[in-house]
């Protein structure tokens, strides 16, 4: 089956009592253990309707296991914690999701744990890996500025020195990217992004081979990041138009990058689908589509938060994948609380915006960033 088939079949289980072709929503969290061969709990992670959002994106993403967690954050620290310990080494992305970066400076250190930060470059990977290094951990498209890593050649450079690898599928999502395929050996997502996809749940999700999964599942279940069973259906409902509607957003954010690229008042615009993006033919190779998320810089006349109050349509907020477009200036959001020097070596300033492109009409969306110019 093809994804967009799978975004809506796989994983469901239909209500046996009712006939109701939905996964029915079972709240209990007290289940009998006498009749069933499974004991059955919440924290277990082995709800049903926990269990269908997992069988569908391991249907998307090609993975054997999975397990549904409370947050992204949930997920990513079950992966740290599952396969990092004392004495070990990581090597992380310089610019990753501010709440990994934050993480990795602050418990590994408690851990005993080693962490290199560094350039989303397979040269830079390399070279920073060492005999005790254990994981690699990356996210492609990277936040705010979409540098694009070769999944594969990451993923054969860890494979030939026995590293485990990572990665945050977030921005791409499952519709456009398959690191598994790549050679990666986990992926994981903050379903309160794009998976939820209208911006009123917190989830997120692990995936991987049924081994590493079976070692990651007492790890996972001593910390308790689980999740309801009503959010776990609403996430399931939702991922029946995920392929839709990352289809929409990504035609939309393409575009918006064609026509802000030719806008007065803008000096740049980040997007890897641009022809004339210099990681276009990698993003080309290991995507389908080129996503939602795009960024842009103001010219130095426009003052960026004055710009982001004379939109009309799209919404000023932080976190991203909704349906709804929403707009943010990375160093008043996600990269606040990173030091001026490291953002200035990161290309990341006041004049750069990041824009979630939702599924609204794409002519309707160039309009307000256009009228949002002239003041
Ligand atoms: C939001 C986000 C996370 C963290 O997910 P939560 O659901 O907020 O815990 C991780 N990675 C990326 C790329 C994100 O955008």
């Amino acid at each position: 089956m093809k994804k967009a088939s799978l975004s809506v079949h796989a994983g469901t289980r239909r209500d046996t009592i009712s006939g109701g072709i939905n996964t029915p929503i079972v709240t209990s969290s007290a289940f009998d253990y006498l009749d069933q061969p499974e004991v059955r709990y919440p924290r277990y992670f082995n709800l049903s309707n926990q269990q269908a959002v997992v069988d569908k994106i391991c249907a998307l993403e090609t993975a054997e296991d999975g397990m549904l967690f409370s947050s992204g954050m949930a997920a990513i620290t079950a992966i740290f914690s599952s396969e990092l310990k004392s004495g070990d080494h990581a090597v992380l992305l310089a610019g990753l999701y501010g709440g990994t970066h934050d993480w990795a400076i602050h418990e590994f250190a408690n851990r005993g744990i080693e962490v290199d930060f560094v350039a989303p470059d397979t040269q830079a990977i390399e070279h920073a890996c060492r005999d005790n290094t254990r994981l690699i951990y990356i996210e492609s498209p990277t936040n705010p500025l979409l540098r694009i890593v070769d999944i594969k050649a990451v993923a054969e450079i860890a494979r030939a020195r026995g590293i485990t690898t990572a990665i945050d599928n977030t921005f791409a999502s499952p519709i456009l990217q398959n690191p598994i395929r790549l050679g990666f050996d986990y992926v994981m997502h903050s379903a309160t992004k794009y998976l939820g996809g209208h911006s009123d749940l917190c989830c997120g999700i692990v995936v991987a081979s049924n081994k590493r999964i079976t070692r990651l599942r007492p790890t996972a279940v001593r910390y308790g990041g689980s999740v309801n069973a009503q959010t776990a259906a609403l996430l399931e409902r939702s991922l029946k138009t995920l392929a839709l509607r990352i289809e929409r957003a990504s035609e939309n954010a393409l575009l918006i990058a064609t026509a802000l690229a030719d806008s007065d008042g803008i000096s740049q615009v980040f997007y890897p689908g641009l022809k004339s993006d210099p990681q276009y033919a990698v993003a080309a190779r290991q995507m389908s589509a080129f996503g939602g998320m795009l960024s842009f810089e103001l010219a130095a006349a426009i003052d960026p938060v004055a710009y982001q109050r004379r939109l009309k349509l799209i919404a000023p907020a932080v976190s991203l994948g909704g349906v709804e477009s929403t707009i943010c200036q990375p160093v008043a959001t996600s990269h606040q609380k990173m030091p001026d020097a490291d953002r200035q070596q990161l290309g990341i300033g006041p004049s750069l915006l990041r824009l979630s492109t939702g599924i609204e009409d794409a002519g309707d969306l160039i309009e307000d960033l256009q009228q949002a110019l002239g003041d």
